[in-house]
């Protein structure tokens, strides 16, 4: 169980200007709305829940250690270097990748961004003031953080965590405020449901109810990965998004296509 106090988190081992990082590169996004952009990947140090599906393992310990970057956007010619990093460094690396390429917008992501705090939110400052659109890729559970980057946030891609298919037990209250905070802060924002072998069709059916009819709600077919070794089969998808529709308006379907084309 979480705690979403929201207080600013101090990483241990880093100054005020500081903030923990575990790659910066360029790629494809392969998830939901923005499925298919080209954006400046930021994945943060840290996260605050452990889902059994998770993929990013050595992104959740809050601590310093390695940080990868990028010298050449979608190349993977990584330097690497400690973190943390200082944030205007940060900005510098993920400007450099900017402008290489033409990109869409700067994903954060992690781990979980807002466990940062109110570093996060001077870097979402500093990426916003330039003309940058932001992605924030967010567990949603840090109700504070996030009201703090209201006007600054192009984006916010917001997981609604169903316990039985990453056996973590996050409020559905909590998550409910946090939508909430999310569509006031200005960003456009959607939902995203992974969904397992064992999910529970009751728990999308809640789920979908409590998504504003505005936003868009996306399935997305758990990969198998750590100890969530099997994907859902195609009915059972099937059988999924049509107890969604009959609830809510807009629900697709999305894969992790950045995994069927062997991105990162
Ligand atoms: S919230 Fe995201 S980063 Fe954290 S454990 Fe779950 S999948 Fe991993």
């Amino acid at each position: 169980m979480i705690g979403p106090t929201g207080a600013p988190v101090a990483p241990p081992g880093a100054g005020p200007k500081d903030i923990l990082v575990t790659e910066v590169f360029s790629a494809i996004q392969g998830e939901a709305a923005l499925v298919g952009e080209r954006q400046v990947f930021v994945r943060l140090t840290g996260c605050n829940i452990r889902c059994d599906y998770c993929d990013q393992p050595e992104a959740l310990e809050r601590r310093p250690g390695p940080c990868r970057i990028e010298a050449t956007a979608g190349r993977r010619d990584w330097t690497e270097t400690s973190s943390p990093l200082g944030i205007d460094r940060l900005v510098d690396v993920i400007g450099q990748l900017w402008a290489q390429v033409p990109h869409h917008s700067i994903s954060l992501t992690g781990g979980e961004p807002l466990l940062q705090g109110t570093r996060v939110e001077k870097l979402v400052g500093l990426l916003a003031e330039r003309g940058w659109p932001v992605m924030l890729e967010t567990n949603g559970t840090l109700v504070p953080p996030l009201k703090r980057m209201a006007g600054r946030l192009a984006y916010v891609s917001m997981d609604l965590k169903l316990r039985s298919v990453d056996h973590e037990t996050v409020s559905p209250s909590t998550q409910a405020t946090f939508l909430g905070a999310a569509l006031a802060t200005g960003a456009t924002t959607w939902v995203k449901v992974v969904v397992g072998p064992d999910t529970d069709i009751a728990m999308v059916a809640a789920a979908s109810a409590g998504a504003p009819r505005a936003i868009e709600v996306f399935l997305q077919p758990l990969t198998p990965f750590g100890v969530a070794t099997t994907a859902p089969g195609p009915d059972q998808v099937l059988a999924l998004q049509e107890r969604a529709l009959s609830i809510h308006p807009r629900v697709r379907v999305v894969p992790q296509t950045h995994k069927a084309i062997g991105q990162l």
